[in-house]
């Protein structure tokens, strides 16, 4: 391609402006970020309190967030955030130790076999399905990989590998199909509880390309990266170094793809572009876009989670010691109670809380917003932390996916052919994963590939 190409990218979230830094890298300055509201970051949003930034959407990384360490390499900084640490507590607010033997002797048989499978899980995941974590879903329902792997190197690899096919099944069928049940008390606290949906309705394949084995065991050991200055800082530094700042508070009103041109209408004002490239909500494309048929009947697929979360200040003396995780709460039959809630900062009796809760599972009708926010209001006195004053709430749109009908139907072998159609190339959560660094790498993928 042209490398004076006009590109134009919609939305300033990891994705976006993660193209805009893999573009600059690979010499094509001629870029645009459009972004509707008036800060970057997307669902990486760190408030002030106090002088000190608290996370209302992404909190951490892990070792292998190797597209987010490049973002760091770009803009020269680290993770230099706290230390994050957390106990566990059953619905009736008491602390458990639910992975400790020596305070659950009685429990001791069952972590055994638990360790076992998940010892066994290590090495399917290896062998049996060599190729799950490769970034992005490119050929897995047809049994194939191709991407780059999860290693410092980041090597292309692909192959044939049929039985990838089974990451199609819903995670709780996937690991029935492989004798390994009780892996998923570990991978669900990850999982379930940051949001990203319920074991008995997402495709393996999701579950996997977040949750590899590595990232798993990270997350078990508490080895996780933060920033002081909050996640949505990343983004802040990589827009402020990029040569071209995200366009801020701009509304897009109209794409239209004719004669080998974009033009954009932003703010009223139509500007004409080489390629497109969206990260924003691809199911919300045809709002403001000349959608195509094929691109419509794809992207009416994507489901999303109702994940919201609420920052509180407890009453004073109950304030949490540490961040708390409620397994029995993370249930399709729970479904609306509080299911974590966050403490960031260690040396700070006066920072806010931040609860986390999911308000749908495929076979119900999503809960009212507000009613929900009573239970988790209820659940915090229960908790024996109840709150004296809630001081921000988020709404998420979170974790775009399709479900397993779709995915094994080839939604994304069909979506990736027509990556450059209509000169626009998709990426951000749906392409990949709903988290940072699957997003950005994801960008990384689709630059290399295509430009
Ligand atoms: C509560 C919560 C906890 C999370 N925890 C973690 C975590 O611990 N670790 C982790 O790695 N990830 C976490 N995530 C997920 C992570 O934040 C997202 O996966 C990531 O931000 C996705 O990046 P993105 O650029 O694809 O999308 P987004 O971050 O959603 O960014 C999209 C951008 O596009 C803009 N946009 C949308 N529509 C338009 C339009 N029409 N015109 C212009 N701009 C538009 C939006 O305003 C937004 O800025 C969490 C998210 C939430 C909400």
């Amino acid at each position: 391609m042209d490398k004076n190409s006009k590109i134009c990218i919609i939305g300033a979230g990891p994705a976006g402006l993660s193209a805009g830094m893999y573009l600059e890298q690979k010499g094509y300055d001629n870029y645009t970020i459009l972004e509707r509201n008036d800060h970057v970051g997307g669902k990486c949003n760190s408030p002030t309190y106090n002088g000190r930034r608290y996370e209302m959407g992404a909190i951490m990384g892990v070792p292998s967030y190797y597209a987010v360490h490049d973002v760091e390499e770009f803009c020269g900084f680290t993770h230099d955030g706290p230390r994050l640490n957390r106990d566990y507590k059953d619905k009736n607010g008491n602390v458990i130790y639910p992975f400790d033997p020596k305070k659950n002797p009685l429990q001791i048989p069952h972590l055994l076999k638990m360790r076992s499978q998940v010892k066994k899980f290590g090495e399917l995941l290896e062998t049996k399905y060599k190729g799950y974590d490769v970034n992005g879903h490119r050929g897995v329902a047809q049994g194939r990989y191709d991407g780059y792997a999860v290693t410092p190197g980041r090597e292309k690899v692909s192959g044939e590998n049929p039985n990838l096919k089974d990451l199609t099944l819903p995670f709780k069928d996937f690991c029935k199909l492989n004798g390994v049940e009780l892996v998923q008390d570990i991978w669900i606290g990850p999982y379930t509880s940051f949001g990203y949906g319920y074991f008995d309705e997402i495709p393996a394949a999701y579950v996997l390309k977040y949750l590899d084995f590595q990232t798993t065991m990270n997350f078990v050991n508490v080895n996780l990266w933060t920033w002081k200055d909050g996640t949505q800082s990343i983004w802040e530094r990589l827009n402020d170094k990029l040569k071209n700042h995200a366009r801020l508070n701009s509304t897009i009103s109209s794409v239209e793809r004719k004669d080998g041109k974009v033009y954009v209408t932003v703010n009223g004002q139509v500007e004409e572009y080489d390629k497109l490239i969206v990260t924003a909500p691809l199911a919300k494309f045809g709002d403001y876009a000349d959608i195509r048929e094929d691109e419509k009947k794809y992207f009416d697929k994507i489901d999303y989670e109702r994940y919201d979360t609420m920052a509180f200040m407890p009453e004073d003396g109950k304030v949490p010691a540490t961040s708390y995780y409620i397994f029995e709460n993370m249930t399709p039959e729970t479904i609306g109670h509080l299911m974590v809630y966050y403490r960031r900062w260690r040396d700070d009796d006066n920072q806010p809380i931040v609860t986390y809760t999911l308000r749908n599972h495929k076979d119900r009708p999503v809960l009212d917003y507000e009613a929900t926010k009573k239970v988790v209001l209820d659940d915090l006195k229960t908790m024996k932390n109840p709150a004296k004053e809630v001081i921000n709430e988020g709404e998420w749109y979170y974790f775009p996916h399709v479900f397993s009908e779709d995915y094994a139907a080839g939604w994304y072998d069909d979506v990736e052919a027509m990556q450059g159609k209509y000169d626009t190339f998709y990426a951000g959560e749906i392409m990949a994963f709903g988290d940072m660094d699957e997003t950005a790498e994801y960008s990384r993928e689709l630059v290399d590939r295509f430009f």
